[in-house]
């Protein structure tokens, strides 16, 4: 069975309504269950659940200190272009925005790269918009030799690929890769996706079957917060973790709650989520998968990042540009804007005052290169 036929088997509708009607007396319950299963989840997400936040947020610590010590590591991401051929209404390099696009050549992707890792940076997460012919296959996989040397982790997020393809870009040397589904809720995406490629739903939903067949190190998802009700895109989002890791078991899970912010366009936001509601998501999220890795980005405020830290975050992105050629100077157009500007520097020593080893390497690709 594929994950588009289990997705649609799913009745996420109802498991909604079902979170929004549990009781507090099922809240007290399951916070005294030592183990919990994806049945509990809708009891994690319910609205009663927020007047226990706080002996969740202790358990959620307590969990990620057991499994990952208080550590935190650092990643930042770097893009290489921002041409794309999709229309995605809430993105800054949607199709019909009309400014001047580009494609990093081999030296400006060398000198991005030798300006980004001299921060301390070595876990980096390249982006592209969509746009084959522009920075396609080939392009990435000379992009990742490139910049191999400067690095120790190469993460990809990119338009999808077929799994050959994507087996060219680990033995080239990218550990992991990040698909968003963006929003699980097949009407709402289709308002969203208006042409292009990334229009087709079910095709984005296997994405990442094809990367756990190429043998990804990580396979990372997650929704773009406030495109769709949060309650469904966390209950999606379960289920599509849980369907993976029985599959592709030898692969670890990442997962990270973007929320959407501000743009060279405009965009309304209509489903916001708040943020005592996203500590219950991430709370949520660690009591169910005490392994899972959850990531933190810079589109969160200085202030909210130092919060939440404490909750069963694994990694943060730090010191980030959003632009192609930003760590070198380029005044490209950004995906989008970011909250927290403070440094890799600033953000270590931030985490050193709150007893977190910051871990800017604990991964070397000569582990899967060859
Ligand atoms: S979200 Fe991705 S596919 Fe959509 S416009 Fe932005 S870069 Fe292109």
């Amino acid at each position: 069975m594929t994950f588009t036929d289990y997705f649609h088997s799913l009745d996420l509708n109802n498991l909604v309504k079902r979170s929004e009607s549990i009781s507090q007396a099922e809240c007290e319950r399951l916070l005294n269950k030592p183990k919990l299963q994806l049945s509990d989840f809708p009891v994690l997400l319910s609205p009663n659940m927020q007047s226990y936040l706080e002996p969740l947020a202790q358990r959620a610590q307590a969990i990620t200190i057991q499994r990952f010590g208080k550590t935190m590591s650092l990643f930042a991401p770097m893009y290489l272009s921002n041409w794309c051929y999709n229309r995605c209404t809430y993105c800054g390099f949607s199709m019909e925005l009309d400014y001047e696009r580009v494609v990093l050549s081999d030296e400006e992707i060398l000198k991005e790269a030798k300006a980004l890792s001299s921060t301390g940076i070595q876990h980096v997460l390249l982006l592209t918009g969509e746009a084959p012919d522009k920075a396609g296959v080939d392009y990435i996989e000379h992009a990742v030799r490139l910049i191999k040397p400067y690095f120790s982790s190469i993460g990809i997020e990119i338009q999808p690929l077929k799994t050959v393809e994507y087996q060219r870009l680990i033995k080239a040397g990218v550990d992991t890769l990040t698909v968003y589904q963006e929003t699980y809720h097949k009407e709402s995406y289709m308002i969203y996706h208006l042409s292009g490629k990334k229009s087709r739903f079910d095709h984005r939903l296997e994405t990442l079957d094809r990367g756990g067949e190429a043998g990804f190190h990580r396979l990372n998802l997650g929704a773009l917060l406030g495109l769709y009700e949060w309650r469904y895109e966390a209950l999606a989002i379960a289920h599509h973790i849980d369907y993976l890791k029985k599959r592709y078991w030898k692969s670890k899970f990442g997962i990270s709650f973007p929320r959407i912010k501000s743009f060279v366009g405009q965009f309304d936001v209509q489903y916001p989520i708040s943020d005592k509601e996203l500590v219950q998501y991430i709370c949520a999220f660690r009591l169910l998968f005490p392994d899972l890795g959850i990531s933190l980005s810079t589109r969160e405020s200085e202030t909210l990042r130092n919060q939440l830290i404490h909750l069963g975050i694994t990694s943060m992105s730090a010191g980030s540009h959003t632009e192609p050629g930003g760590y070198s100077g380029s005044d490209a157009t950004c995906q989008f804007d970011i909250s927290d500007e403070r440094s890799v520097e600033d953000v270590c020593q931030y985490l050193h005052t709150q007893g977190f080893d910051p871990m800017l390497k604990d991964w070397d690709l000569q582990l899967v290169s060859d």
